[in-house]
């Protein structure tokens, strides 16, 4: 039955190798399989011409590989490419490629909707159907390292999980898929060309921090007043920025790693002075840079860019006192591409 096979990309190198020695068979043919799920991605049993096909049909009959499928492929104007991702049980989720000059930037997805209840994200509205597996994460790394290959002619070169969904909120799983990204058994990626953008889980962000990690943190912060980050992230009123600002010295005073704040600055909701002030104030805590990112309105327009006057006042404050602060023009805004768009609309 169908139903009774397992999900062999579930299994360590060890357990299959363990596998086929109780098949009678030897050790080492786990790890020719483990090549193909891993290295070369294999979709099915079939392209594993190195194994007999006796051995492909057992594993047929003992197992699947839930691999991914990219459904529709998007491209944008300025290059920026989306993927509709469909998942094994039909449920899809959305990846990015960003290419720049110099890099290509994978934007990865760790959930199916979202856990947290940002107001002024599309996935928000989706809720968390469930967390990705580490092997659908791995694979969105895949196909979008194969599409940089194809269309750019060089390999990806970055990745962010900022994507759908609260990477923290799938801790193990994420952890898990950075693991096969940066083993030479998986893509050999550096951890250190890896960031985890997270809404702020104290509690996990300390987590990490006692992981010892080596990929590097950002949060989207958006605002350094309880109240206001309240108003605009609900659950800032359980996580608040006491909490938060604590869990970053400890994750800063362990890994010596600087954090860099995500931040979007809103008309009438955190473009004034006090929230400048307030954010100079928090970047002090641990070294940081600030991203300021231009916000792509998501349909009901409760939420609109700020004034170039308002951003040049966040960038001339915070250069004054010392803090590195980027703008960030946003990409792929006509395929819904851009940051706090990705909602499936791809589907319609
Ligand atoms: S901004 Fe991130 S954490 Fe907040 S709802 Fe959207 S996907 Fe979730």
């Amino acid at each position: 039955m169908e139903s009774k096979k397992r999900d062999i990309r579930a299994l360590t190198r060890e357990q299959l190798r363990d596998f086929f020695v109780s098949q009678g068979d030897k050790a080492f043919r786990g790890n020719q399989v483990y090549e193909w799920l891993w290295q070369k991605s294999a979709y099915s049993f079939d392209v594993m011409t190195n194994l007999s096909k006796a051995t492909r049909d057992m594993l047929e009959e003992n197992f699947v590989i839930n691999h991914i499928q990219v459904d529709q492929m998007q491209r944008s104007a300025d290059g920026t490419i989306k993927n509709a991702v469909r998942l094994h049980d039909d449920l899809v989720v959305e990846s990015v490629l960003i290419p720049t000059k110099t890099r290509t930037t994978a934007c990865v997805s760790s959930q199916v909707g979202c856990s947290l209840d940002c107001k002024f994200c599309a996935t928000a509205r989706l809720k968390r159907m469930r967390n990705l597996n580490p092997d659908e994460i791995y694979d969105q790394v895949v196909a979008i390292d194969n599409e940089s290959r194809l269309y750019f002619d060089r390999p990806l070169s970055n990745i962010v999980f900022m994507g759908m969904g609260e990477p923290l909120m799938n801790y193990n799983n994420v952890l898990k898929a950075i693991e096969k990204i940066t083993s030479p058994e998986g893509l050999g990626m550096s951890p250190k060309r890896i960031t985890v953008s997270t809404s702020g889980v104290p509690k996990l962000i300390k987590k990490m921090a006692d992981d010892a990690v080596k990929f590097k943190l950002a949060v989207s912060l958006h605002s350094a007043i309880d109240e206001t980050r309240t108003s605009i992230m609900p659950f800032n009123a359980t996580f608040t920025l006491a909490d938060l600002r604590e869990a970053l010295v400890y994750w800063y005073q362990k890994t010596k790693s600087r954090i860099t704040y995500e931040y979007v600055v809103w008309e009438g909701i955190n473009d004034q002075r006090k929230d400048v002030d307030a954010l100079v104030e928090f970047c002090r805590f641990a070294p940081s840079k600030v991203n300021l990112i231009e916000y792509n309105p998501i349909d009901d327009g409760d939420f609109q860019q700020a004034s170039n006057i308002a951003i040049e006042m966040y960038v001339e404050t915070l250069e004054k006192n010392g803090i590195t602060v980027t703008v960030r023009r946003s990409r792929g805004k006509d395929i819904d591409a851009a940051c706090g768009q990705l909602a499936n609309k791809s589907e319609s």
